[in-house]
């Protein structure tokens, strides 16, 4: 199924859609040690390469794989707790950690087969000392680990951040060649001021990315603020709420926020000061929709973080909190919550989620010197609104394969 070390091979389809350039029809990509080498129509590149393999897709588009900013590898979609508010749903999953310790690895392995058979070739997940590392390695995707610490578990402060990044750099270690292990400061109100700000300068020394979650819920907006809450109830000890700010404005005042920062969610009491500051940090943002609806959580404000140049991508988060692994299906959800069109959605699931991460050199579209991430979607490409059409096809079990760095990880049509 792979693509031979020194060969090639063309990949190509009765549309192709990469996203940094206008569809091509009857569109082909020459893939060469897994990287795209030329993009144009099959006609062309056939001519120019004529021992070259190639596998045409007629009925087929391909698109650019789906980068998922933000996900969660280890829960599944049975027996999740009672959504409609984020602290009754969170208490419920703190309350059954010690239970789901014995089907974590095989919730990881299934929603990693989920996201592949969903056209996902690059995921940043966040799951706690890295615990999903294993499952993301073997699926195939290229991605990111991002390794959650809760410092009370650990020590002080600066032991804390001393743990977590020697453990993230014994994780780095044997990794398939794009994969990779970073950290996570996994909220305000389970991380404290001091192991997050001294978290995000290590990282920033060392030019790491750092994942976080921010402003998701009204319990985290009321936690930051007045001290007080479900948040507030459930993590007694927590000492450094209530400090009378914004989450977006807390986390500014430690320095959490950069351009190498990725803030999941920023769904509710974004404000437009708020944005301001998201705007003038750099900070990028993973969109997770569905799970800020089942969570109680409100909207968003993502078209205006576009208007101002702040990086957006697309995240699914995990399967207790989101119906699926599936990164088109939420962008769909979230192209028809914001009133969005096809090609900005399209853009969204795949370019915003590299720039997000700050791998749009590497991935995201279909451009000569990236690799060959792609997806292919059963649809013709040629509706009103094509892009529209494919992430609907693509949104409803519509991919038929899909190709990390030019290996072919799945292909339901054994072609
Ligand atoms: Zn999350």
């Amino acid at each position: 199924m792979s693509e031979g070390a020194a060969g090639a091979v063309i990949f190509a389809a009765g549309t192709l859609m990469p996203v940094s350039s206008p569809p091509i029809h009857d569109g082909a990509v020459l893939v060469r040690g897994g990287r795209i080498a030329a993009v144009g129509s099959l006609a062309d590149l056939g001519r120019e390469n004529p021992e070259t393999e190639v596998r045409f897709f007629p009925n087929y588009t391909i698109l650019p794989g789906a980068v998922n900013a933000h996900a969660h590898l280890g829960f599944r979609r049975k027996d999740a707790p009672e959504g409609g508010t984020f602290s009754g749903w969170l208490g419920r999953l703190i309350e059954r950690l010690p239970e789901k310790e014995t089907w974590t690895a095989e919730a990881a392995r299934d929603s990693a087969t989920e996201a592949v058979e969903a056209g996902t070739t690059y995921m940043a997940e966040s799951s706690p000392y890295g615990e999903c590392l294993p499952q993301l390695a073997e699926s195939g995707m290229a991605g990111t680990v991002y390794a959650e610490f809760f410092p009370h578990e650990i020590g002080e402060p600066e032991e804390a951040v001393e743990f977590i990044v020697g453990k993230a750099r014994g994780l780095q270690e044997g990794l398939p060649e794009r994969v990779d292990a970073r950290i996570s400061v996994h909220s305000p109100y389970t991380v404290d001021p001091e192991s997050s700000w001294l978290a995000a300068r290590r990282t920033r020394e060392m030019g790491w990315t750092l994942a976080i979650h921010l402003s998701e819920s009204p319990e985290e907006v009321e936690f930051v603020r007045e001290g007080t809450g479900g948040l507030a109830d459930i993590f007694g000890s927590n000492e450094w709420g209530g400090v009378g700010l914004s989450p977006v404005r807390y986390a500014q005042s430690i320095e959490l926020l950069a351009p190498q920062t990725i803030a999941a969610h920023l769904a509710t009491g974004v404000s437009e000061e708020d944005l301001e500051i998201l705007a003038q940090t750099g900070v990028a943002a993973a969109h997770c929709p569905r799970s800020n609806d089942f969570l109680g959580c409100d909207v968003s404000p993502v078209p205006a973080m576009i208007e101002r140049d702040i990086r957006v991508g697309m995240g699914t988060d995990g399967l207790w909190s989101s119906p699926s692994m599936n990164l088109f299906e939420e962008t769909l959800f979230a192209v028809k919550l914001h009133g969005m069109n096809g090609a900005t959605g399209l853009e969204l699931a795949t370019l915003g989620g590299a720039r997000a991460l700050g791998i749009e050199d590497e991935t995201g579209t279909i451009e000569a010197g990236k690799w060959a991430d792609l997806a292919v979607v059963e649809s013709s490409g040629e509706d009103g609104d094509p892009e529209w059409g494919v992430l609907e096809a693509a949104a409803g079990g519509g991919v038929a394969a899909t190709v990390v760095g030019g290996n072919v990880i799945y292909n339901r049509l054994g072609a």
